[in-house]
């Protein structure tokens, strides 16, 4: 056969056809009114998105160095923090704040279940010097989401900032910031915004900038002081990945001219479909709380970990993810977000099924579609 790429994974996901071609495009200076036109239009798209009156900052990074900005401009060495471990990305939390010398405190949540908001309520309470909490809203690393609106109410009452990473979750399920009370809001380019990666995301409420104003962190490229100076002026304090801005704002035309409201709909109706295709094949899920944005699925019993995403890759070319140390060969990940369609349902459901009879699973074969085909007709709108 041809060998064609299909790429399922929870970032980088595709891209739009003319959203890629733009890249192609001369460069233009970013020094220049044009350059600064498409700018502004991209950080007016990331409010909209982000739900945040706040100005919204584009950093030249991967979503890492958002992360890694919200705890250098926030915190001094020696503050306290608490981050929340519940996968592969809290567990960055932590290594962030270790490199600067935060005391942090880790609660670690085992991976797929959940951590209700009465239990952050009590650590804070316990805890009250903890000056910032660091939470995803998607923890893309087991397909579990978080209740980062119950988060906000609970760190609302303290002195203390809310720190929500949306990289996975931004514009694929409800999490407006100013709303929700969440301090500092983050994102990347290349889950749900639809471009390559290389961009980062990142806003600030007027309690978070009041830590600012006393951070003592070391920080020279991601100092949210020389971001917020050349804003002011459109544009930034470094050359930033002009190409990606460009396709960011014929990316965010798409999201904008969506809007918010369809693309969860559409991404509830995803998550949907690829739920019930995998419970029809008689598997299970990771997550208690399982969001949209991808889906997680214990490798069933007698089946070698690991062996369902290698077959799927190097033979289907479906590039679905696997599980992450250390749960590697435990569990793997569909995606659902992003430039996705319906189709691309079908044919993940499809390329696990002929995996799964490779590898000698037993089970009715095409029961995962004939479950998801009619979730996906009946909600195509
Ligand atoms: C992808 C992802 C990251 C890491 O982003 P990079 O772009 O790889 O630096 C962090 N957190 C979450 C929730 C993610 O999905």
């Amino acid at each position: 056969m041809i060998k064609k790429y299909y790429l399922l994974s929870p970032g980088p996901t595709p891209v739009p056809e003319h959203v890629l071609a733009a890249a192609a495009e001369p460069i233009i200076h970013h020094r220049t009114p044009e350059f600064s036109k498409i700018f502004m239009d991209v950080t007016e798209g990331l409010k909209y998105v982000f739900g945040t009156k706040e100005d919204a900052y584009i950093l030249t990074s991967s979503g890492t160095g958002a992360m890694e900005a919200a705890v250098v401009n926030t915190l001094s060495p020696g503050d306290k923090a608490l981050t929340i471990n519940a996968g592969k990305f809290g567990e960055r939390w932590g290594n962030i704040c270790k490199a600067y010398g935060i005391q942090y405190k880790e609660i670690i949540v085992e991976w797929g279940v959940d951590y209700p908001k009465e239990q952050l309520e009590a650590e804070l309470k316990a805890n009250p010097e903890i000056k910032a909490v660091f939470c995803q809203l998607s923890e893309t690393s087991t397909g579990a989401i978080f209740d980062v609106q119950g988060f906000g109410e609970v760190v609302a009452k303290t002195n203390a900032i809310l720190v929500v990473d949306g990289i996975s979750g931004a514009g694929v399920m409800p999490c407006p910031m100013d709303d929700w009370k969440i301090d500092i809001f983050l994102s990347g380019s290349q889950k749900s915004f639809m471009i390559p990666p290389g961009l980062a995301y990142i806003a600030f409420s007027q309690k978070a900038w009041k830590f600012v104003e006393t951070a003592k962190c070391p920080k020279f490229y991601f100092d949210a002081k020389k971001a917020r100076k050349n804003l002011a002026d459109k544009t930034t304090p470094w050359t930033p990945g002009i190409s990606l801005i460009i396709q960011q704002k014929k990316a965010l035309d798409i999201i904008v001219g969506m809007g918010l409201e369809k693309l969860f709909l559409h991404h509830r109706v995803l998550g949907d479909a690829t739920r019930a295709g995998v419970k029809a094949l008689g598997l299970e899920l990771l997550a208690q709380k399982p969001g949209n944005i991808l889906t997680a699925v214990k490798t069933p019993a007698g089946i070698e970990g690991g062996k369902i995403v290698k077959t799927m890759q190097s033979k289907y070319m479906a590039y679905i993810a696997g599980a992450q140390d250390p749960h590697k060969g435990k569990f793997f990940r569909i995606a659902h977000l992003g430039y996705m369609g319906g189709f691309d349902i079908i044919t993940a459901l499809t390329a696990l099924e002929m995996t799964l009879s490779d590898l000698g699973y037993k089970f009715e074969v095409g029961s995962s579609v004939k479950a998801a085909e009619p979730i996906l007709r009946e909600n195509w709108a």
